[in-house]
């Protein structure tokens, strides 16, 4: 592969933006190496400035559940944005998509449109807080719930793949609120509320952890945690930034059969726009201004070519009776076939899957958590990420990080990664 253009452009956006992004993951720090300059998409494919073709892993981070320029999303936002890009005023598309989503969803009766799942997290963890009278969240290490304040403490994702799980900048006052768990680690969350009684305003937590690799919970944990809210008086709070809309229609909510009291979204919400939204039952977002006292605002929140792409994209997920199934077929097939190529190779691995979210992991441990995770031997990955690159298959550059799988990858372009895989595991 010739990355000619990408490396110019790259050298040439550094000296305007900081380490050349503007999100530090898309910058191959824990890989190596020079970021690849995207230009356009289609399907399960990205194409890159010098004209490089690659099967999609990344699929921007998550929200191209169906494919990269998936044909209603782009209709819905061209027609859209012919009648005016942005108002300050409410439309009718934002009740539109909050009632599909809201119907899809269970247990929500509200939703609020904001633009990140970062915003997302940081309002809902606002609005437990106001609501709830106290003042200290948990979360769980190696867990990500965007770069807001409260949340730069042991994250997940770029921040521990850049070694800054904990942000300089971050001051001691709100790090004190944020109290740290071990993910599938019900032991972890007691020992925790005991020491601060009547303290805690909720528990967050990514209800499948995608942002450590993949983890799902162990049986039993997201069950044992809402027993725990319950007799506690806590919120509990499912990041479902990644998982909305993915894992399943109603998201893990809905796959696991348990309720949380607050549910974050974003990523496949947007259909590809910055988007993101926070919801639960009337009681707690009735606590919202303009009718409760929570202060939650945003000058683009509801943008109407954000809904547009958003609600073709929830369309396209609700009327699609086998799409569940299709993806997590697909998933099955890929971890069967990357599992054989590496086991004939004798390369030390466990792969995590679950749904349309899978995770190689080089170690020979089962990982269940972030200190698990963090076992994976990193040379082992760079060498794997840069030979499926040369491949052709374009893989999150950090290990700390899930791939996920669009229902428009075909078996042949399966067939092509795994066969990749199969020559390049006897360099790992
Ligand atoms: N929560 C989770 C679970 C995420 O995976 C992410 C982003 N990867 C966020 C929150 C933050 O979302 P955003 O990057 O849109 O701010």
């Amino acid at each position: 592969m010739i990355y000619q253009r990408s490396s110019a452009l790259f050298k040439e956006a550094k000296t305007v933006i900081p380490g050349g992004v503007n999100s530090p993951v898309r910058a191959f720090n824990a890989v190596g190496g020079t970021p690849i300059f995207a230009k356009s998409a289609k399907g399960a494919y990205v194409f890159d400035e010098d004209g490089n073709r690659y099967i999609d892993y990344i699929n921007s981070w998550g929200p191209m559940l169906l494919g990269h320029a998936f044909p209603p999303v782009v209709e819905a936002v061209i027609e859209k944005t012919k009648e005016g890009t942005s108002f300050g005023m409410p439309t009718a598309i934002e009740t539109e998509i909050a009632e599909l989503a809201i119907s899809m969803v269970p247990n929500i009766d509200k939703i609020r449109f904001v633009n990140s799942g970062t915003e997302a997290c940081m309002s809902a963890i606002r609005l437990a807080r106001g609501f709830a009278k106290k003042d200290k969240i948990i979360k769980f290490s190696g867990c990500y719930h965007g770069h807001s304040d409260s949340f730069l403490i042991a994250a997940g994702s770029g921040a521990v793949t850049f070694g800054t799980p904990n942000s300089p900048g971050v001051t001691q006052g709100t790090a004190k609120d944020t109290l740290l768990a071990t993910y599938n680690d019900i032991n972890s969350v007691n020992a925790l509320i005991s020491s601060n009684p009547n303290e805690i305003a909720a528990i967050i937590i990514e209800p499948v952890a995608g942002n450590m690799g993949c983890i799902p919970p162990i049986d039993g944990f997201l069950e044992n945690l809402r027993q725990i809210c319950d007799a506690n008086d806590i919120l509990l709070i499912f990041d479902e930034v990644m998982t909305g809309f993915r894992l399943a229609k109603g998201g893990v909510q809905a796959l696991k059969n348990v309720n949380a009291d607050i549910v974050c979204f974003g990523k496949v919400v947007g259909g590809g726009l910055p988007v993101g939204a926070f919801a639960a039952r009337n009681e707690i977002m009735d606590y919202l201004a303009p009718i409760g006292p929570v202060y939650q605002a945003g000058t683009l929140s509801g943008n109407p070519l954000a809904m547009a792409a958003g609600l073709a994209m929830l369309k396209a997920i609700n009327t699609d009776k086998g799409l569940m199934n299709r993806l997590e077929e697909k998933t099955k097939y890929l971890h069967n076939g990357i599992a054989e190529a590496l086991n004939k190779n004798n390369v030390t691995h466990t792969i995590n899957r679950i749904g349309s979210m899978i995770s190689v992991h080089f170690t020979d441990q089962t990982v269940v958590d972030f200190d698990s995770a963090a076992k994976g031997n990193n040379e082992t990955f760079k060498k794997f990420f840069h030979g499926m690159l040369n491949e052709g298959v374009y893989i999150a550059p950090s290990a700390f990080e899930t791939w996920f799988i669009t229902d428009a990858l075909t078996y042949e372009d399966l067939n092509t990664t795994i066969a990749a895989v199969e020559r390049i595991a006897n360099t790992l």
